[in-house]
């Protein structure tokens, strides 16, 4: 563990992952972090991005950043927003990894290789070698992208079959600065997380309510998960009579809504994720046949 190895020699910080889209940096960030992680990570955000996923070994703590095209990488829509993240992505980052197709350099490449201010630490990454023939092209294609840019080493990987992936975490954790792990393993579960999002609910009940707030209401997280970046979440107020579950809704629903809808706004910003938040009302001893729902959807 981190501790045994002691914190003088753990390495800790930031990996981006950029490229132009195809190229598999999806692939790519799912293999480092392996599937399972990459399902319950919290998400949580450095100061000015959002993580990905964090990959912690013996040696090190690879903190793997969000850039646009992470997740929907799928063309050019809003290319020149997308572009413009995670350039600064790649500024911010304390390693880069530069992913191309290994069967080709392109002139979108270099294009996305300009992004990438001087003098980073970035490593180039072939991708896709399990399905090359040769070696050839390759040896030409990393000239060319080597006659752009000062790389600090070129690492061949397959993020289809894993071939390398091994190798290119090693880089990372070698290139990192020195200093103790940022995350622990419980940041990487929901838990705080829901602990939170019903936090938040519960501050707007009060807030929106003021002095009508039935006493010993509280708010219960009955689901809450992240699927393709967005977070979606059912919570429940509980209240303790009948009588007050109409002070809660207001008139037409009123109340509802705006508690639902700073709610989504307030956990959008603190999750970093779109949210769909469905808020439901129920009198805590009576419970079936008292349900009253009101969606907020999830954003414009
Ligand atoms: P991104 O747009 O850069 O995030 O790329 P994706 O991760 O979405 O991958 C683009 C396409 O390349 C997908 O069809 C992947 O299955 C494929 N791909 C990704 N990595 C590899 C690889 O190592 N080998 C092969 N043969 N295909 C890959």
């Amino acid at each position: 563990m981190a501790e045994q190895a002691g914190f003088s020699s753990f390495r800790c910080g930031t990996v981006a992952i950029v490229g132009r889209p195809n190229v598999g940096k999806s692939s790519l960030l799912n293999r480092l972090i392996g599937q399972k992680l990459a399902i319950t990570s919290r998400r949580p955000q450095t100061t000015r991005h959002r993580i990905a996923g964090v990959l912690t070994t013996d040696a090190a703590q690879l903190i793997l950043l969000d850039s646009p095209g992470l997740q929907n990488a799928k063309g050019g829509v809003m290319n020149r927003y997308l572009n413009k993240t995670a350039r600064q992505v790649a500024a911010d980052a304390d390693l880069v990894l530069f992913v191309f197709d290994a069967h080709r350099w392109t002139a979108a490449d270099s294009q996305a290789l300009e992004g990438i201010p001087p003098g980073k630490n970035v490593a180039l990454v072939p991708n896709k070698i399990d399905s090359i023939k040769g070696t050839e092209a390759l040896v030409q294609a990393i000239a060319s992208a080597q006659a752009l840019y000062g790389f600090a080493d070129v690492v061949p990987v397959s993020a289809r079959t894993g071939k390398q992936v091994p190798l290119l975490a090693q880089w990372c954790a070698k290139h990192l600065p020195l200093g103790p792990a940022q995350y622990g393993v419980d940041d990487l579960t929901d838990r705080s997380e829901r602990f939170l999002a019903a936090e938040l609910i519960r501050e707007k009940l009060f807030r929106i309510l003021g002095d009508e707030v039935p006493y010993e209401s509280t708010v219960v997280i009955e689901q809450y998960e992240l699927v393709k970046n967005v977070t979606r979440i059912n919570a429940t107020i509980l209240v303790a009579r009948d009588a007050q579950k109409p002070i809660v809704i207001g008139a037409g629903g009123e109340r509802m809504k705006r508690i639902a809808t700073q709610s989504r706004l307030d956990l959008e910003a603190l999750l970093g994720t779109k949210v769909f938040l469905e808020v439901f009302v129920k009198v805590r001893s009576g419970w079936a046949d008292s349900d009253q729902s009101l969606r907020a959807y999830g954003y414009e």
